[in-house]
């Protein structure tokens, strides 16, 4: 079987997870020796793409000297784990390269902070710096034990457009350089090891694909390539019925749906980037999550069918801090052509929304990004009354059988009585039910709601 293999932050944290990797990836090819060479795609180690977000911050502000600081922490931590995984010319020219790229981002940064202003590509430049780190730590790791990997810059690999910290990939484009970059490699008889979340524009201006993208770099690459499955590999057993850091009940969800995968990652599921789903549906390419500490587990796959029979949900995702915005028709009652004129004002500022739902004169809408909401909530003004409320969550329970059993939606609710519910919705798809309510309300409705409806 031909695989594209992608190891999250966790997977890569230190030199111990990055040795499992290297064995996890050693049993792939064994395991498998009538197929092409897997390709691998790795993410930031654990937090470092956090910090250089901090990083950015600071600088930012003008805080040259507290930038550089968290530059050289993090440049030490690398050469840290760098010494436990190489040694040799192999860690001196590991040392210098790392040492090199991290200077020179620095000294970057502290350009930045002389203006105080990081403007969203530098972000991406600085963010980039994670993953390109990682991601030539692993290829050197594997070269040391003796595999043929070769390291493959992903940014010129994955092409992408010009909308900085939040990129698109030019498929066409991409597929292309995949093909030449990824393919050749392994046919060449090399284990490609390259970054997720980072692409270039097709001038060379460094991108990325937004928080967890790297799930979607291994998507886009693994449709490119024709393989026979997308490996993510994490830091839990596959895709539970809800997140387990807040129902620790959650359990193991076997197989499900390309849609209800998408639905749950849109709706917080973060295991799985929400994107991801899109390049594997394209060319019909099976998803599975595993877990790099127990690789004996099967994990959870996910499939055009979805799974045959078993429990009527799914899983259940959560999406905090989101906002409420409800806006009301100045007019006794809803004109026509009003619902038009409030969405255009939300398109106009690439504000997307995620619940609607509407009475007799007023709309509400859910946001998740309140980047441009005071322009919106503004225009909005011009023609309607309009107020809005912070620290929100939307709760989506899933399941591509929900609709063959109508009680389920009662259960829900009876569930969550005495929880002030914001906004009830039942997709048209009827795979997902949705409330919305206060976030501080979460843990106790997710709880609630796993143990009614699991
Ligand atoms: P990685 O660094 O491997 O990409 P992430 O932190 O992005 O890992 O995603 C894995 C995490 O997603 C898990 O540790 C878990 O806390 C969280 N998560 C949220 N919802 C779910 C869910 N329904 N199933 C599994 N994990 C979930
Ligand atoms: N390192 C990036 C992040 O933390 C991308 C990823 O992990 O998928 O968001
Ligand atoms: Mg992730």
């Amino acid at each position: 079987m031909n695989v594209i293999m992608k190891f999250g932050g966790t997977s890569v944290a230190d030199a111990e997870a990055m040795n499992r990797v290297i064995s996890i990836v050693r049993h792939q090819i064994a395991a498998n020796p009538n197929a092409r060479l897997p390709v691998v795609v790795v993410s930031a180690m654990s937090k470092v793409t956090d910090r250089l977000i901090e990083t950015g911050r600071l600088a930012g502000i003008g805080d040259a000297d507290g930038a550089a600081r968290t530059m050289n922490d993090l440049l030490e931590r690398h050469l840290g784990v760098a010494r436990s995984l190489v040694g040799g010319d192999a860690l001196a020219a590991l040392t210098a390269r790392l040492t090199e790229d991290f200077s020179a981002e620095t000294a970057a940064v502290r350009k930045h902070a002389a203006k105080g202003e990081v403007t969203p590509r530098a972000h991406d430049a600085l963010v980039a710096m994670g993953e390109l780190a990682s991601s030539r730590m692993v290829a050197a790791a594997f070269a040391a034990q003796g595999v043929p990997a070769v390291w493959v810059d992903a940014r010129r690999v994955l092409v992408t457009d010009a909308e900085h910290t939040a990129a698109g990939p030019d498929m066409d484009a991409t597929c292309v350089r995949a093909r030449a970059e990824l393919g050749a490699r392994v046919a060449a008889g090399q284990v490609p090891i390259t970054a997720g979340f980072i692409g270039a524009t097709s001038s060379g201006v460094t991108t990325t694909l937004g928080r967890g993208g790297s799930d979607y770099s291994a998507a886009i690459f693994g449709a490119c390539l024709d393989v026979d499955e997308i490996q993510i590999w994490t830091d839990v057993d596959g895709m539970l019925t809800a997140d387990p850091r807040v129902v620790a009940e959650a359990r193991l969800v076997p197989q499900l749906s390309f849609a209800e995968a998408s639905e749950l990652a849109y709706f917080g599921a973060k295991v799985l980037h929400p994107s991801t789903i899109l390049p594997a549906v394209a060319k019909n390419i099976p998803v599975r999550i595993l877990n790099s500490r127990r690789p004996e587990v099967a994990g959870t796959i996910i499939t055009a069918e979805g799974r045959t029979g078993g429990p009527a949900l799914t899983a259940l995702a959560c999406k905090r801090g989101v906002t409420v915005v409800d806006i009301t028709s100045t007019r006794m009652l809803m004109a026509h052509g009003f619902l038009r004129r409030l969405f255009e004002v939300f398109e106009r500022f690439k504000t997307s929304v995620d619940v609607v739902t509407t009475s007799e004169v007023s709309v509400s809408v859910t946001v998740d990004n309140p980047r441009r909401l005071d322009d919106v909530v503004s225009n909005l003004r011009n023609f309607a009354e309009v107020s809005r409320e912070p620290d929100m969550a939307i709760i989506c329970a899933v399941g591509e059988n929900l609709r063959a059993d109508p009680a389920l939606f009662a259960r829900a609710v009876t569930a969550l009585a005495n929880i002030p519910l914001r906004l009830v919705s039942q997709a048209a798809s009827r795979r997902n039910i949705t409330f919305v309510l206060r976030n501080a309300d979460v843990p106790e409705a997710m709880n609630r709601l796993h143990a009614a409806l699991f």
